[in-house]
């Protein structure tokens, strides 16, 4: 891509005393993209847009936001750089119309608020305290904060954690949403469906590294040519419909395995010919499977290829430094984060 930049890290590094959290990661964010920041828990994401964002002091490494730098000059990216970062915390009695329009005035050129509301569908919740909001109301309002700024550019993080199965579509829809008005998104989860399904590119972030970077379809195909073919027999020809494959497994160069996933369903692995290999035996004993699929790659397999370790999103990820915590104390364990605008932090550390 040939576009400047709109957010840049490169060689970034940032350590918690002796524990290293961010380790040489770059990557380069083109204007207009939903770019993916994914990891599981511990990985190091929210320390690396925290210093992107000007919110912590990186140790190593630059962080620029439209060419400035966020770490020299924090204050500089106010009304660039909208952030939502995990677990805000707002007043409970505040209303959803008081914090949008108090978070506007912090601003100087700030979004229409009407306009905003509409965007986020929050217009019908103005009135209602933050108390009262669900957990995917709360999720739009800290969206309508970070944007409020009219922001070039939204950092997202842990979006929809937290939220059901409806809440969570209904909220990607929003980010898209949200991006069709020219913003830039750089969004951070630990849910691969929620990158595989929104970004255009994205790092996957493992142990403070970058341990695998492009589109999602560039990171599944860079996977090696094994498919598999799942095929549900019917009970009466099982036998007879395993035989013949268990043959084929034998004796076919595209077939590299039959097993047995469960269920009554068998799973054919081989080259990408494999389902060229299953129809043809099949039909020669007479057997009609009662569903066929071929299993689609994903991002966790890209996972797995890349750490050799299977995705548990919620894992302690592996050390690359010791665990022990901040020994100035200025940053503490606790997660709460709250929204106040990125030029009024004091407490970078
Ligand atoms: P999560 O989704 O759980 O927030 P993450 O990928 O965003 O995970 P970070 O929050 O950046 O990861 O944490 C990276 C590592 O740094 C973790 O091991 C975490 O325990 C540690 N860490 C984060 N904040 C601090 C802190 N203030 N003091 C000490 N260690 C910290």
């Amino acid at each position: 891509m040939s576009a400047t930049p709109v957010v840049e890290v490169s060689h970034l590094r940032k350590t918690y005393g002796e524990k290293v959290a961010v380790d040489d990661v770059s990557f380069a964010v083109q204007p207009g993209e939903i770019f993916g920041i994914l990891g599981p828990n511990g990985a190091g994401k929210t320390t690396t847009v925290e210093c992107l964002a000007g919110l912590r002091h990186a140790d190593g490494g630059a962080t620029r936001v439209l060419g400035v730098d966020t770490q020299a000059d924090p204050g500089a990216v106010r009304g660039l750089l909208g952030v939502q970062l995990q677990e805000s915390a707002l007043h409970d009695k505040i209303t959803v119309g008081e914090a949008v329009r108090l978070f506007a005035s912090f601003y100087p050129h700030p979004a229409d608020v009407g306009e905003l509301l509409d965007l986020l569908d929050l217009a019908p919740h103005q009135g209602v305290q933050y108390a009262k909001l669900s957990g995917g109301q709360k999720q739009r309002l800290s969206i309508a904060l970070a944007l409020v700024g009219s922001p070039r550019v939204a950092i997202l993080d842990e979006l929809t954690t937290g939220l059901d199965p409806q809440a969570r579509r209904s909220t990607w829809d929003l980010v898209e949403r949200v991006r069709s008005t020219g913003v830039t998104i750089l969004l951070v989860t630990h849910f691969m469906e929620e990158a595989e399904r929104l970004c255009d590119r994205l790092v996957v972030i493992d142990a403070g590294r970058v341990v695998a970077a492009g589109t999602p379809l560039e990171l599944v195909d860079g996977l090696d040519d094994t498919r598999t073919v799942q095929l549900r027999l019917p009970e009466v020809d099982a036998a007879r419909g395993r035989e013949a494959l268990a043959r084929l497994a034998a004796s076919h160069p595209d077939v590299q395995s039959v097993d047995d996933a469960g269920s009554g369903v068998v799973a054919v692995t081989g080259t990408r010919r494999v389902l060229f290999a299953v129809v043809p035996a099949l039909a020669q004993v007479d057997v009609l499977p009662d569903d066929v699929r071929t299993v689609t790659r994903s991002l966790e397999d890209v996972f797995v290829a890349v750490t050799g370790r299977s995705y548990d999103p919620d894992a302690a990820p592996a050390a690359v430094g010791s665990g022990a915590p901040a020994a100035d104390g200025a940053e503490g364990v606790g997660r709460r984060r709250d929204l106040t605008p990125t030029a009024d932090r004091g407490d970078r550390s």
